[in-house]
This record gives structure tokens, C-alpha cells and sequence, in this order.
């Protein structure tokens, strides 16, 4: 035999066994969004490297080592996206849809790819669903993105979630708060992981995503950025707050949930689940006002998030699911050569006419055999079609559910699903 060629380390096949909760799931995201009057964008899965190391930053672990970056015959440098963003901001831009719209809602579910060490939860190809609103800098647009990415888990039935929410300010407040960081740093410089060491001279608000042990340590008694908030800053976090309280969504404050990216600022909020394990993030978001005029454009406000649709379907498998459909209601079942073609006959109708998912059998087996195949995939109904019901142009209708049978004319087999069973 050929030696079997396998897949690519924290890469994975989206089985039959489980497509069906994918789709199901990325059917009720498109329809969510559509209820809130956002349009997918989609864009293509690989971008110029620089894309990425301008907007994400060359000194995050994104950037330095995690990018499946290559050289192109040209001699350009390619990456495939380590995250969306930055892609929808450069279409945005490229497109003039700024000019189309005064704010543009968007969404995308779409690969994204890092080389990451693989856990459950954390894979080298995965997808996010994320959102995007570009144009507005209102505390009302804030709170339709914490909105959105928290209702969407509460629609699909998950539970025992935290909203943290921070505001990051404005650039004005956030350099007092670095001079204050780097200060409180100095004292405990040598203790600071290499990485920190070199961020306090570059990028010091960085150090606060560090994942070193030593440097969280450390960063328990650093100043806080809540305590650097001018008025309006303040004012504005006020809002959303109240406006999401008065929408019933609770929310932690966590004074320690920083960006620290230079084009973020104000709201910075994070889901997370007590459920799935070390890898708990469900979604990250924020304001990125800046980002659109870092990467060419006007100066534009941003808010989004982007969610992982992996660790959502993990909770989601994790529950008794109702997401979780067969591939069919009623299975046709042959008793012999001769019943197929009226069993195909049969389906086509049930398919077409009233849009009922029907299957039949065409391996052959024994009734015994299609009984459980029926069973396994929790049919509602089988219908039986063999020589002495085409004989009598009868066949079997079997409630599964009940073990109810009943005889009903071929002809008008139709009838019993379109009335009697209510299947619309
Ligand atoms: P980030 O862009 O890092 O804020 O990621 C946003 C969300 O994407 C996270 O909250 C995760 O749910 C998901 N995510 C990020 N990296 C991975 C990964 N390597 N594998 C699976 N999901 C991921």
C-alpha cells in the first residue's frame, strides 16, 4: 500500500459528523447579522506581509513569530492573515467605502492562520466570526458591538460567560499612564522577562499583554489606566456602561484589559467561558480609531470584535444540542430491487414538493439494518416500500418516535406529510 499522507499539525478536517453543527451555527450568525443590518465582506486569504506588521506591530508574537509568511516568485512577501481586521480595514480603504456610506456594519467568517503551538482550542488554521463598524466614534456603537457579540452566545444557549470591559482613553490619557507604567517598571526592570525588558524603552503599555509569569506577576501592583481617564474619556465609558446595564448585559470591569497597540483606545472588552478549558477567550474587541489612517485611509473611528469559532462549537458540542440535526426525516426504506424505484419516486416528491429532507436506502441491507440506520440518525419517520405494498400501490408510513404505523396510497403520500404530520 502508499504510504498515507496526512495533515498538517494544528490543522483540521471538518468531518460529516460535525458539519452539520457548523453550518447550523454559521446559519444562525449570518441571520443574526442580517437582523442587525451588517453585510459580509470577505476578502482574500493572504495579504502583503506588510499589512500585517504595520497594523498588528512588529514587536507582538503575532508579527514575530507566528505568520506563515513566504517569498512570492516576484520577490514580494506574502502572508496568509493571521487575523481579519486589518484585511477589512484595507479593503474599507482600497474600495472608498467610506465615500458609499458614512458608517459601514460588517461581518466575516473566515480562516485565519498562525503558527501557534496546538492545544485544544488552539489550532494553526481556525476560524473567526468577527465584526466590524467603521465610521462612527458614538458610545451607542460601542454598545451594539458588546451587543452583538454577547447576545450571539446567549441565542445559541451558552452559559456561565464573563463580559470584561475596559476603556484604554484617549492617546492624550494614555501617555500620562505610560510615563506612570514606565516608572513603577524601572523598580522591578531586572526582574522583567527579556521580551518586557526591551518593550519598556519601545512600546511600554505592550508589556501589558504579556503572557510571562514573572512580568503578571509583577504587573499586580502597576498602576492602573482607569486611574489616567481625562473627563471626557471617563464620561464616555460612563455611557456605555449605562447603556449596556439598561440592556440587562452584565459586564466586569477590568481595569488590566489593555491593548497595547498604538491605534486602540477607549472601549477594550473580552468573553470569556469558565467552560472550555485553558484556551477560555471567546472573543476579543475594541475601538481602533486610528487604524484606518495607519494603514492609508482618512481618519476614521472603528470599533469590532473577532470571536473563535472553534472554542464556540467546542461549548457547543459540550451540550445536550438541539443544533445537532439529522441528515434526514424520513428514510426510505427498500425491501427489495424492485421498491427502489418507487422509493426514489417517493423522495423526489416529499423533497421537491414540500422540501422535507428524505433519504433513501442504497446499500441494500436488510430491513433490520435500515430500521437502525433510521434510528441512528433519529428519523421522525421511515417510510417501507416493498413487493406487496407496490402490489396494492400501498406503502408503510412508521412513526419513529411512537412505533406508530400506518398504509397510505402511494399516490398521495404527499397528503400525510403536507397535513397529517405538520411537517411546515
Ligand atoms: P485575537 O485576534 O487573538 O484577539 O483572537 C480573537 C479570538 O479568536 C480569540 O478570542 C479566540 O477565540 C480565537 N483564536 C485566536 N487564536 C486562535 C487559535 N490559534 N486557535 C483557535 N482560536 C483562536
Amino acid at each position: 500500500m502508499a504510504e498515507q499522507i496526512r495533515n498538517i499539525k494544528g490543522t483540521k478536517d471538518l468531518l460529516p459528523s460535525e458539519s452539520r453543527l457548523w453550518l447550523e451555527t454559521e446559519s444562525i450568525i449570518h441571520n443574526f447579522m442580517s437582523l442587525h443590518g451588517y453585510s459580509l465582506v470577505r476578502t482574500p486569504i493572504f495579504e502583503k506581509t506588510e499589512l500585517f506588521s504595520r497594523s498588528i506591530g512588529q514587536e507582538t508574537d503575532i508579527v514575530n513569530k507566528e505568520m506563515y509568511t513566504w517569498t512570492d516568485l516576484d520577490g514580494s512577501s506574502l502572508t496568509l492573515r493571521p487575523e481579519l481586521t486589518a484585511s477589512v480595514v484595507r479593503s474599507y480603504i482600497q474600495n472608498h467605502l467610506g465615500n458609499q456610506s458614512p458608517l459601514q456594519r460588517m461581518y466575516y467568517i473566515d480562516s485565519s492562520f498562525r503558527r501557534e503551538r496546538p492545544q485544544k482550542g488552539r489550532q494553526r488554521q481556525f476560524t473567526q466570526f468577527g465584526v466590524e463598524a467603521i465610521g462612527s466614534s458614538t458610545p451607542e456603537q460601542d454598545v451594539e458591538i458588546i451587543l452583538i457579540a454577547s447576545r450571539i452566545y446567549q441565542m445559541l444557549g451558552i452559559e456561565d460567560l464573563e463580559i470584561n470591559i475596559n476603556s484604554i482613553g484617549s492617546s492624550d490619557s494614555r501617555s500620562k499612564y505610560s510615563e506612570a507604567l514606565v516608572d513603577f517598571l524601572r523598580g522591578h526592570e531586572k526582574e522583567l522577562s527579556d521580551i518586557s525588558q526591551t518593550r519598556l524603552n519601545k512600546n511600554p503599555l505592550r508589556i501589558l499583554d504579556s503572557k510571562s509569569e514573572k512580568d503578571i506577576k509583577i504587573l499586580e501592583d502597576a498602576p492602573l489606566i482607569s486611574d489616567y481617564l481625562n473627563k471626557d474619556d471617563s464620561r464616555n465609558f460612563d455611557q456605555i456602561l449605562t447603556l449596556l446595564d439598561d440592556l440587562g448585559i452584565t459586564t466586569i470591569k477590568n481595569p488590566k484589559l489593555v491593548r497595547g497597540l498604538d491605534y486602540y483606545n477607549g472601549m477594550t472588552f473580552e468573553i470569556l467561558s469558565n467552560n472550555i478549558g485553558a484556551q477560555s477567550a471567546l472573543c476579543g474587541g475594541g475601538r481602533y480609531d486610528k487604524l484606518v489612517e495607519y494603514l492609508g485611509g482618512k481618519s476614521t473611528p472603528a470599533v469590532g470584535f473577532a470571536a473563535g469559532l472553534e472554542r464556540l462549537i467546542l461549548l457547543l458540542k459540550e451540550k445536550e444540542n438541539s443544533l445537532i440535526s439529522n441528515y434526514a426525516d424520513i428514510y426510505i426504506i427498500s425491501l427489495d430491487e424492485k421498491a427502489i424505484p418507487y422509493s426514489f419516486s417517493i423522495a423526489d416528491k416529499l423533497r421537491n414538493k414540500l422540501g422535507i429532507k428524505v433519504v433513501c436506502e442504497t446499500l441494500r441491507r436488510s430491513m433490520k439494518a435500515q430500521l437502525r440506520e433510521a434510528n441512528k440518525n433519529n428519523s421522525k419517520f421511515t417510510i417501507i416500500v416493498g413487493e406487496d405494498e407496490i402490489k396494492s400501490n400501498k406503502v408503510i408510513i412508521k412513526n419513529m418516535e411512537d412505533g406508530n404505523q400506518i398504509n397510505a396510497s402511494i399516490d398521495d403520500i404527499e397528503n400525510h406529510f403536507g397535513v397529517d404530520y405538520e411537517y411546515k
